[in-house]
């Protein structure tokens, strides 16, 4: 139990925010059932032990972990997320960029478009629509 008041190491920071944010899109996608968050929790331990042998990556966390989960929901349940921003033709998975840096974003290399940063999806997802 940590209740010394000890600040949180910037890899632990890192490891919040990621798993805060990814959930928060996963609940804007309406996937966040209990065997997904599951998959969010798998993620953010692997990605703990590859943060602790590079702690530079402390940065790029956020961005990894999405796409764990988005290669684990793919083997699991399909695609996602679904892109919000086309509305014809085949429905297609949006991806991260940049893969490996900070500040990642959800993009649609279909429409050419930034749709949102990792942790806002619910804002492209369930804003108004014209
Ligand atoms: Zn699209």
């Amino acid at each position: 139990m940590d209740h010394s008041g000890q600040p949180v190491s910037p890899l632990e920071q890192a490891l919040h925010a990621a798993r805060a944010l990814v959930l928060a899109d996963l609940i804007a996608g309406e996937v966040a059932e209990a065997d997904v968050v599951s998959l969010i929790e798998d993620a953010v331990v692997e990605r703990r032990w590859w943060v602790e042998q590079w702690p530079e990556g402390a940065g790029y966390v956020v961005g990894l972990v999405a796409q764990d989960v988005q290669d684990a929901l793919l083997e699991r349940y399909g695609r996602w997320p679904l892109c919000p921003v086309c509305g014809q033709g085949d429905p297609h998975a949006l991806d991260v960029e940049p893969e490996l840096g900070p500040d990642p974003h959800w993009v649609c290399h279909k429409a050419g478009v930034r749709v949102a940063s990792v942790g806002s999806l619910g804002t492209a997802m369930g804003g108004p629509s014209t």
